[in-house]
């Protein structure tokens, strides 16, 4: 059984389609990102001294992370949104400018992780470039709105704070990571919210210990789930809705085993994406205890 939905008339129909959500993915990863300057420039007024590192859009806004001299605390974060839509008002666009790698050793030469990601610019041979706007400066590789006046000054929020290690790196100083949501318009933030807020209740985690569908054991592994009967009833319920379906299709089943030989995967290609991961790990102590 085959479902097929036919959305647009013409290839060419699906390649304006595609090509209008490219856009407005693009504008949408601009305006965040020109919002983590913003962020990057209400912190440093706030707070004098703190270190700016990095600061990307993100798939429902932006973030950056700071190293503090005093981190603020979640109820400082209305203070920093305030203050960035006082600078908001200010600035007009991003001058973009070149630069070499001496004179932007010297720009942030009190700023350890700009330091870092200069070196690696240079070493990859990459143009090291500034962009500012108002009186804040950083480095960085371009990708702004056009002008300020896109930005809805209701259409973005500081969400919430979090601990992030510089780099990703635990061996490496914990930073405060600032994150924010942002759209094209506060309708679109507020329905973001009000989606989020809903999904949260729906959870996974949230409704299967509630409803007592499933248990984990740090015995037997993270993210192996142990099903409970609530559970079991479900999953065999599922399980004989699918074979009804696939019979009435003409499909005949099979049973294959749970495990293979490491040279299974790397010839499926499996191998390489999933050496490094705990699951693979675990599959690999399975396998070899029994060759
Ligand atoms: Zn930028």
């Amino acid at each position: 059984m085959q479902f097929t939905l036919k959305l647009f008339k013409s290839q060419e129909e699906h390649f304006h389609f595609r090509a209008k959500i490219f856009f407005m993915e693009k504008n949408l990863d601009n305006l965040r990102h020109s919002l983590s300057h913003l962020l990057a420039a209400a912190v440093l007024e706030l707070y004098p001294g703190t270190k700016p590192t990095l600061g990307p859009p993100v798939e429902d806004g932006f973030y950056y992370d700071f190293d503090f001299t005093a981190p603020p605390s979640e109820k400082d974060l209305p203070k920093i949104e305030k203050k960035m839509r006082e600078i908001l008002k200010t600035w007009t666009t991003f001058e973009g400018k070149e630069i070499t790698p001496e004179e932007a050793k010297k720009i942030f030469k009190g700023n350890p992780y700009k330091l870092e990601l200069i070196e690696e610019i240079k070493e990859r041979g990459e143009k090291i470039t500034l962009y500012t706007s108002g009186k804040f400066t950083d480095l960085c590789r371009g990708g702004h709105i056009e002008t300020m006046k896109h930005i809805d000054p209701t259409g973005f929020k500081i969400d919430r704070l979090a601990g992030a290690y510089w780099r990703g790196n635990e061996k490496n100083k914990q930073l405060t990571r600032i994150y924010g949501l942002a759209f094209e318009t506060k309708k679109d933030l507020e329905d973001y919210i009000v989606r989020k807020e809903e999904a949260s209740k729906r959870d996974h985690r949230k409704i299967g210990k509630e409803m007592e569908i499933f248990a984990f054991d740090d015995d037997v592994g993270g993210g192996l789930a142990l099903w409970l009967p609530n559970g079991t009833v479900i999953a065999e319920e599922l399980e004989n809705l699918a074979k009804e379906t696939e019979f009435q299709a003409g499909y005949v089943r099979v049973k294959t085993p749970h495990l293979g030989k490491e040279s299974l995967y790397l010839k499926s290609g499996h191998l390489p994406y999933y050496k490094d991961t705990r699951r693979w790990n675990m599959r690999k102590q399975n396998t070899t205890s029994k060759q």
